[in-house]
């Protein structure tokens, strides 16, 4: 911006401020400041709302598209959830998704910037109709996170859900990852599932990509709070410090998965 008013008083001769005299007119003379987005942004929205008049053209087909979508994907799930908390519906409506790594050890002081970290997943089911969320919450030690740490974590819940509400209709909500959930192995586990277990059917239905904010972020955001500020009462040092911030609120019921676990579900991709 300093460039651009620089040039501007070049070409009609006039004098330029210093860089710091602009610098102190412009942070305490005007009620202006730089934008920070609330929340991840969509790549091809913001690249149409972003691109010149000349480039929108070529882009319109491709962002109109985009926004039908994105539209039909959220009546999509509006009409799930109402139907699902109809009385008498065999319907469940479930979103998932997994929270961004929580490394372990940190704290307030810079020392900890410096130490090997430890990553904590924690994956969190929503169930809408109950109104409940559950964390699965592990370690890099035990696990990592593709497919068949997800798939351990999916297949605990409609376990789960085969016992309280046996003959019942799941259906999924999920973002569009593919190492994670949008694979192979993942389907393979619903077919286990829908023939182990006491469910009537698995329905999948994948989020608009870039639009993919769901009802589980704000169980992530109530857990990353909890956790900012037990960060400012003392370091978190270990994982299991960290899952007692992640189950500090009473509607959350923790699971803490293990590698036996885990070793279940890798036969199950064998099998
Ligand atoms: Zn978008």
């Amino acid at each position: 911006m300093y460039r651009h008013y620089k040039q501007e008083r070049e070409s009609t001769q006039s004098i330029a401020a210093k860089y710091e005299f602009y610098a102190h007119i412009f942070n305490t003379e005007f009620n202006i400041s730089f934008f920070t987005p609330k929340k991840d942004q969509c790549d091809l929205c913001e690249s149409y709302k972003n691109a010149l008049d000349e480039e929108k053209e070529a882009l319109e087909d491709g962002y109109k598209d985009h926004q039908k979508q994105k539209e039909l994907s959220r009546k999509e799930k509006a009409e799930d959830i109402k139907s699902c908390k109809e009385p008498n519906s065999s319907k469940i409506v479930a979103i998932y998704d997994l929270q961004a790594v929580m490394p372990v050890p940190i704290g307030e002081s810079s020392a900890f910037f410096y130490k090997s970290k430890l990553n904590c997943y924690n994956f969190t089911v929503s169930d809408i109709k109950n109104t409940t969320t559950r964390c699965y919450f592990w370690h890099e030690g035990i696990g990592n996170r593709g497919a068949i740490e997800i798939g351990t974590c999916v297949f605990e819940f409609l376990k789960n859900i085969a016992e309280c509400q046996p003959n019942c209709d799941v259906i999924f909500y999920s973002d569009n990852c593919c190492g994670q959930q949008k694979n192979r192995f993942i389907l393979a586990m619903y077919h286990y599932a829908v023939s182990t277990l006491n469910i009537n059917s698995v329905t999948l239905k994948f989020l608009v990509r870039g639009h993919t904010q769901n009802e589980g972020d704000n169980a992530h955001s109530l857990i990353e709070k909890a956790i900012k500020k037990a960060k400012k009462s003392g370091p978190i040092y270990v994982p299991s410090h960290a899952l007692r911030n992640v189950s500090i609120h009473n509607f959350l019921s923790k699971e803490y998965l293990s590698a036996t676990q885990f070793d279940t579900q890798l036969s199950l991709r064998d099998a």
